[in-house]
């Protein structure tokens, strides 16, 4: 069973993950053969995955069976498992539990080679609608406190599949990063009662230097101070702290702008590793007027180095207005 504990200075918990039998000399970094081989996402190999949770697409209704569009299956090696209780105990100072949670992948298309960028409007839908119901039925489970929805795109940014596919985390307590979105939020929020990412969507639009599209529900921009070059964030206009609400025209629009905002980054770099991940309300929150959903967009260009590590500090060769015009003329310098 993995075990989650908790670093009793910052209060970051980390997941040792145990697999049996590691050795040192099976941590030394060997070159990953390329492309080819056994694929346990492509059709007709269900069988070699855990059980589906959720399928679109499939007409007949044989589970674990091809035909379907989107599927949904636990993950076979899971960082977190989902049978046990946490139970929460101390260790002298220390503090630890069960590594208890739910992992599951998200198969974005039946085709090996399908990338997800160019997947039609209709079918991105899909899947950004499995992400809220997978995130609703997660809910339920008592013993969870929030759900990452994340993506590794390209072997740099740590996808160890080719097949196109996204995952979910189901974790028992809330991400670092999450609580100290909500707590600066609400920080803000005390201060001037208003939402700070309504606030820079305001801003933004206003100076519409670091604006990269939008459409009818959503914008995408180059944040004022990112992480890594092309860095971008999508965020509905209307103020909205839970993703899983979100109805399907919303869901359209957001299919429309993130297809848009990946093609613009491809235009600008062909192929770029990225990663993004929804940042959304902790779950059974109610309403929040501080917290605004969005996703981030982090294209892995640079790596993080000794500086990063020790200081928490991010060193950014390309400023955000410059990127957020090289995405914006992208595209019309294809066409
Ligand atoms: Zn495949
Ligand atoms: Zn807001
Ligand atoms: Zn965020």
């Amino acid at each position: 069973m993995p075990e989650l504990r908790k670093d009793p200075v910052l209060g970051r918990w980390i997941i040792i993950a145990r697999e049996r039998g590691k050795r040192p000399s099976d941590f030394v970094i060997v070159e990953s053969p390329g492309s080819g081989g056994f694929c346990p996402l492509c059709p007709g190999n269900e069988n070699t995955t855990p059980n589906e949770v959720l399928a679109y697409g499939r007409e007949s209704n044989i589970i674990n069976s091809p035909g379907w569009k989107v599927r949904v299956v636990p993950n076979k090696y899971p960082a977190l498992v989902i049978e046990g209780d946490l139970n929460r105990e101390g260790e002298g100072l220390y503090d630890k539990m069960n590594g208890i949670g739910a992992h599951e992948v998200v198969v974005e298309s039946p085709n090996h080679d399908d990338v997800f960028s160019e997947l039609p409007s209709e079918h991105m839908i899909m899947i950004f609608k499995a992400f809220q119901v997978r995130i609703k039925d997660l809910e339920h489970d008592d013993r969870f406190r929030y759900v990452l929805v994340f993506k590794n795109y390209g072997k740099a940014a740590g996808a160890s599949l080719e097949h196109s596919h996204s995952q979910l985390v189901a974790l028992p307590v809330l991400p670092r990063k999450i609580e100290s979105e909500l707590a600066g939020a609400l920080t803000y929020y005390n201060y001037k009662e208003r939402c700070v990412y309504c606030d820079i969507i305001s801003q933004e639009l206003k100076q519409d230097i670091r604006v990269v599209c939008k459409n009818e529900y959503f914008i995408t921009i180059t944040p004022f101070a990112p992480r890594t070059p092309f860095e971008m964030w999508i965020l509905p206009i209307r103020h909205s702290s839970a993703y899983h609400e979100q109805d399907d025209r919303q869901l359209a629009s957001l299919a429309e702008i993130f297809s848009e905002s990946l093609c613009r980054l491809d235009a600008c770099i062909p192929k770029v590793p990225y990663n993004f991940v929804l940042h959304t309300q902790p779950l059974r929150s109610p309403h929040m007027d501080h917290f605004h959903w969005h996703f981030e967009i982090v294209p892995k260009l640079t790596s993080i180095a000794g500086f990063e590590w020790g200081s928490g500090f991010y060193i950014n060769p390309m400023p955000p207005e410059e990127a957020a015009s090289y995405l914006r003329e992208s595209l019309e310098r294809i066409s």
